[in-house]
């Protein structure tokens, strides 16, 4: 087989995404065995779950902002619309370390459990919000990086 990219190399593996011989230099161009084309379609669908992020926490924000009366002020408006944007980080974040321990709860175990994940969730979304959207933006910014490279090698 040889390199789909260099037809006068030998390929000497293949990218893991469409199985494409590829040449040693193509091997060891990127951190895995990936052709460009699979690469600049990778870092699409990572620049799309960064905006699709964006996208559930901005109506979370808005939540927030108008869950107390007008009589609050607009400063703890904003901080509570923080708060609650963070929620799906806090919640994800949760899920990683609370095993599947309280399936076999009874209803009110049910329901004391989410409200108290839900709790935990505002209170660490809290501390994750920054971290995340620090981390949302260095994923953009390098998945941008990388589609900007492949395209000037393709021209
Ligand atoms: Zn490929
Ligand atoms: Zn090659």
């Amino acid at each position: 087989m040889k390199c789909h990219d260099h037809n006068d190399s030998d390929a000497v593996s293949q990218c893991c995404d469409c199985g494409r011989g590829l040449c040693p230099q193509c091997t060891n161009k990127w951190s895995i065995i990936i052709c460009d084309a699979c690469n600049y379609q990778r870092a699409e669908k990572e620049k799309k779950e960064v905006i699709k992020n964006i996208y559930i926490t901005i109506p979370l924000f808005f939540v927030g902002l108008f869950f107390l009366s007008n009589s609050a002020s607009f400063v703890s408006r904003i901080i509570l619309g923080y708060i609650f944007a963070g929620l799906p980080w806090g919640w994800s974040a949760l899920n990683k370390i609370t095993p599947n321990v309280f399936l076999f709860l009874p209803i009110g175990g049910w329901v004391l459990y989410f409200v108290i994940k839900f709790m935990l969730s505002l209170l660490i979304g809290a501390f994750a919000l920054p971290y995340k959207a620090f981390k949302h933006y260095k994923t953009y910014e390098e998945a941008k990086k990388i589609q900007g490279f492949i395209k000037s090698n393709a021209s």
